[in-house]
C-alpha cells in the first residue's frame, strides 16, 4: 500500500472516530507557544493509546517521554476510575509545561509527572507496580532498556506500546544510531519470550507487546 493511500485511510478512520477536542488542542497550542519540537503522537495514535488503556482496564500506567502532555492526556482519559498515569520526563521545562497543561485539562489528579531520565526514575517507580500499561516515547537509544523494564514491571496480560517503530521508514535501512536502536528494539521485542509481539502500521509505527502470563 502506498504511503499516500495509508494516509488517506488514516484520515478516513480519523473522520469516523475523532471529534474536535478543545482541551487536546490547547495542549498542542501550548507546545507551539513554548517552542517545543513537533514530535507528539498524531491524534489517531492518541486515540489508539486511550483505546488500549481501556482494553486493559488500566489503573496503573506509565508513559516514558511526555513533552507537553498530549499523549499523556489521551492515556489519562482512558484510565479506569481512580487510576494513575506516571509520566517520566527528563526535561525540566517539558515536565513543568506538561504538569501545567494536564492540570488545566482537569487531569491533574490522574497524572504523576516524575522529572528525570528514564534510567534514573524507572527503578524507583517499580515500587508502584506492577503496571497495566506502559507507553514508550522517549530517547530512542534507551528503548531496549525501557522494554526490559516493562518486561519486569507489567502484570501478566498488561500491554506495552512504543511510538516510532518505523522511524519514518529508516528502520529498514538505518541511517543513524537512533534508527539502529529502534531496529534493535523491534528485534528484541520480537525475540522476547515475555511478550506477544506486534507492530502496527499506524502513524510512524506502533510496536505492541502483550505481557505473557
Ligand atoms: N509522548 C509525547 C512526545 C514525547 S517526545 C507526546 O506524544 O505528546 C520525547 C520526550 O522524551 C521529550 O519531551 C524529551 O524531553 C523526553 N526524553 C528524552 N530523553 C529522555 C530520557 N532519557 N528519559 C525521559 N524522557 C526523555
Ligand atoms: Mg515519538
Amino acid at each position: 500500500m502506498s504511503d499516500n493511500l495509508r494516509e488517506q485511510f488514516e484520515e478516513y478512520i480519523g473522520s469516523l472516530v475523532l471529534t474536535p477536542d478543545a482541551t487536546l488542542q490547547a495542549i498542542q497550542d501550548s507546545a507551539e507557544v513554548n517552542d517545543l519540537p513537533r514530535i507528539s503522537v498524531q491524534p489517531l495514535d492518541g486515540y489508539f493509546l486511550q483505546w488500549l488503556a481501556r482494553l486493559v482496564n488500566a489503573k496503573k500506567a506509565v508513559e516514558i517521554g511526555t513533552l507537553a502532555g498530549y499523549s499523556a492526556a489521551w492515556i489519562a482519559r482512558g484510565l479506569a476510575e481512580g487510576g494513575t498515569l506516571y509520566c517520566v520526563e527528563a526535561s525540566e521545562k517539558h515536565a513543568r509545561i506538561s504538569r501545567e497543561n494536564l492540570t488545566a485539562s482537569g487531569l491533574g489528579s490522574s497524572v504523576d509527572i516524575q522529572q528525570g531520565a528514564g534510567k534514573d526514575i524507572l527503578p524507583k517507580l517499580a515500587a508502584h507496580g506492577p503496571f497495566d500499561f506502559v507507553f514508550i516515547d522517549a530517547d530512542k537509544a534507551s528503548y531496549p532498556y525501557y522494554l526490559d523494564w516493562a518486561g519486569h514491571n507489567l502484570r501478566p496480560g498488561g500491554l506495552l506500546a512504543a511510538h516510532n517503530a518505523y522511524r519514518g521508514g529508516r528502520v529498514i535501512l538505518p541511517e543513524g544510531d537512533d534508527d539502529r536502536a529502534i531496529d534493535a528494539f523491534n528485534r528484541q521485542l520480537a525475540a522476547d519470550d515475555r511478550f506477544w509481539p506486534m507492530i502496527l502500521p499506524l502513524g510512524d509505527g506502533m510496536a505492541l507487546g502483550i505481557r505473557k502470563s
